[in-house]
């Protein structure tokens, strides 16, 4: 495995060892990268599939903090200016990093991977189950509430979460350790996070039934 390389130039403000990619949080100063960084550079983790979810927390508000207007709020415009900018990339970055299907997301573009529009598949076998869980929710659509058809929701919905806590984990597998750039695994990842894709949609689907009070 070849581990892609966070290393940042130290500050060149006051010369301390970066960890962030936006702000050096030994001085305050806010950098101007060359290019955008990544989401793990922008926090400064390691690049990888498992978070530790506290860890990333703690370092959203260390740098929200750092970023935050008020710290600025004297500087120049075009500081302040470089501030915002970059408080919006930390919280584009957080919302890749926190969510598991967009981190996998992320990750299997980084390495190559194919993006959704090149790989449209699911795992074998689930098209099969995709078709049946089609067939049940039309049904329970133009049943009445109270009805069997409707009923059938319940456990098929458990169903469907059983299955996306199937998929995730098989995405997990696919991208820990990180596959080397190009590597089959990130197909097979892509797979799965279609399949993902799809049960997020019916699962919101069915919470809409639900709720539904005709
Ligand atoms: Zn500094």
């Amino acid at each position: 495995m070849t581990p892609v390389s966070t290393a940042l130039e130290p500050c060149p403000a006051c010369g301390a060892a970066l960890r962030s990619a936006l702000v050096c949080e030994s001085c305050g100063a806010l950098l101007e990268p060359r290019t955008p960084p990544t989401p793990f550079e922008t926090f400064g983790l390691e690049m990888s599939y498992p978070l530790d979810a506290a860890r990333e927390q703690k370092r959203l508000l260390a740098l929200s903090r750092a970023l935050h207007p008020d710290f600025h709020a004297t500087a120049s415009a075009v500081r302040r200016q470089r501030a915002e900018d970059s408080t919006a990339l930390l919280n584009a970055a957080h919302a890749v990093l926190a969510d598991d299907v967009r981190r996998a997301d992320w990750l299997v573009r980084a390495l190559g991977g194919p993006r959704e529009d090149e790989e449209r598949t699911m795992p074998a076998g689930f098209l099969q189950e995709v078709l049946e869980w089609n067939e049940a929710i039309a049904e329970a659509r133009s049943a009445a509430p109270g009805s069997p058809e409707r009923a059938a929701l319940a456990p098929l919905a458990e169903r469907l979460r059983a299955e996306r806590a199937r998929e995730l984990q098989d995405v997990r597998e696919r991208l820990e350790p990180l596959p080397e750039r190009g590597a089959p695994a990130l197909r097979k990842a892509r797979q799965a996070l279609n399949a993902l894709r799809y049960l997020d949609r019916v699962l919101a689907e069915l919470g809409e039934l639900d709720l539904d009070p005709r």
